[in-house]
């Protein structure tokens, strides 16, 4: 445990990290992170989402102390971080380099931060030991990097950050070397890793399925801004702006002005001069322009009037068959590109490419969102 403060809070309320109105500049004018405000909770798997150059990486640095803070404080266990050095901090790292120390045993990585910590030899061993068998490497100890997989090397690099027991742990993009199926496997290694230790992890990662798969929370990042934070579930479902319905799963997008706001829902203008109900999120009043953002599956096919109250013509312009489902890419309302997602039980014998059929959307379903484009 750390020995930041840890008698004033353990076994309270208190989140284990608190971001507070914390800004970074590099070069003295522009803001990376501009006012993040987050709370981290004790146990919880919570990830930082976003596009290359959003400003994850630095944020995470801040946290483990190999950046400062221009402006702002950030909280462990209640004790203000600004004084304590990175190797006081009870934090494990993980990068997607991973760092091993090339002419060191796989033992001899591990016990590196335990020596750090001046951790008695017998002690050493047994831990040592225990987290290499935790990432399945328990026969691997004396071996060195250069002879593991890329895989194996970040097990390791992964042993290694947890061998020390430490509080939280930080990972930055660790599995982003990988390729696709060791990936997923790994994704949900650490994700039952996580779960047996109930340790706190932040995670870093510009990959949203990844994100889905592993955490408890998303805090979606674009230009040092959080912009939602939130479940896997609640983001997928119920994004708040158009920057998060566009990074997070697909959505048509369809351009208008608010016409009218009324009894929980609104009515939009399209600029293709169709009319749509929606319902309103994040929009400034009638008058005002929105993004409605509408995901592929929430679109059916040939809708009865009960379904669908709103109901448009479609040109099928290309249908790729992928097993579960049919991928429908349409014309609608001016839009070409307007996707719809038919899961194969449901037969719709009017699909073939250049037929216009007849598509519906519940207004529920189809969010007003802010005009950022
Ligand atoms: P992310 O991890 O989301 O890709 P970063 O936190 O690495 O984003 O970067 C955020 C912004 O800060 C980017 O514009 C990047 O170029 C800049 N930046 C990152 N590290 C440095 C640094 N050491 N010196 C100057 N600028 C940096
Ligand atoms: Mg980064």
């Amino acid at each position: 445990m750390a020995e930041a403060g840890q008698s004033t809070v353990a076994g309270t309320n208190e989140p284990l990290v608190r971001f507070e109105h914390v800004q970074k500049t590099y070069d003295g004018e522009i803001l990376v992170v501009k006012d993040l405000n987050l709370n981290i909770e004790r146990g919880e798997f919570i990830t930082l989402l976003g596009p290359s150059g959003s400003g994850k990486t630095t944020t995470l640095m801040m946290l483990a102390g190999f950046e400062s803070a221009t402006h702002g404080d950030i909280v462990l266990n209640g004790q203000s971080l600004k004084t304590v050095p990175p190797h006081k901090r009870d934090i494990g790292m993980v990068f997607q380099n991973y760092a091993l120390f090339p002419h060191m045993t796989v033992s001899e990585n591990l016990a590196f931060p335990l020596q750090a910590r001046r951790m008695p030899k017998a002690q050493q061993k047994e831990k040592i030991q225990r987290a290499l068998d935790m990432v399945e490497l328990g026969a691997f100890g004396t071996r060195r990097p250069g002879q593991l997989s890329g895989g194996q090397q970040q097990r390791v690099a992964l042993a290694r950050a947890l061998v020390f027991e430490p509080q939280l742990v930080l990972m930055d993009e660790p599995l982003g070397a990988l390729d696709k199926n060791l990936r997923e496997q790994m994704q949900l290694e650490i994700k039952h890793i996580h779960e047996n230790l109930g340790v706190t992890v932040v995670y870093v990662t510009h990959d949203q399925s990844e994100a889905l798969t592993m955490s408890n929370r998303i805090a979606v990042f674009d230009d040092g801004v959080i912009q939602q934070l939130a479940t896997p579930s609640e983001l997928y479902e119920q994004p708040e702006n158009a920057f998060v319905a566009a990074f997070i799963g697909e959505n048509n997008r369809l351009l208008g002005t608010v016409k009218a706001a009324n009894g929980g829902m609104c009515e939009v203008d399209l600029d293709s001069g169709e009319h749509v109900r929606a319902l309103p999120i994040r929009i400034d009043g009638v008058g005002s322009r929105t993004t409605l953002s509408l995901r592929p599956e929430s679109v059916t096919i040939d809708p009865t009037d009960q379904q669908c109250d709103n109901v448009f013509d479609a040109k099928v312009e290309e249908l790729i068959y992928l097993g579960d489902h049919t991928r429908v890419r349409a014309n609608v309302c001016g839009h070409d590109d307007f996707v719809i997602k038919v899961p194969r039980t449901t037969g719709a014998p009017s699909l073939a490419e250049g037929n216009t059929i007849r598509i519906g959307w519940r207004s529920e379903d189809c969010r007003a969102l802010d005009a950022a484009s």
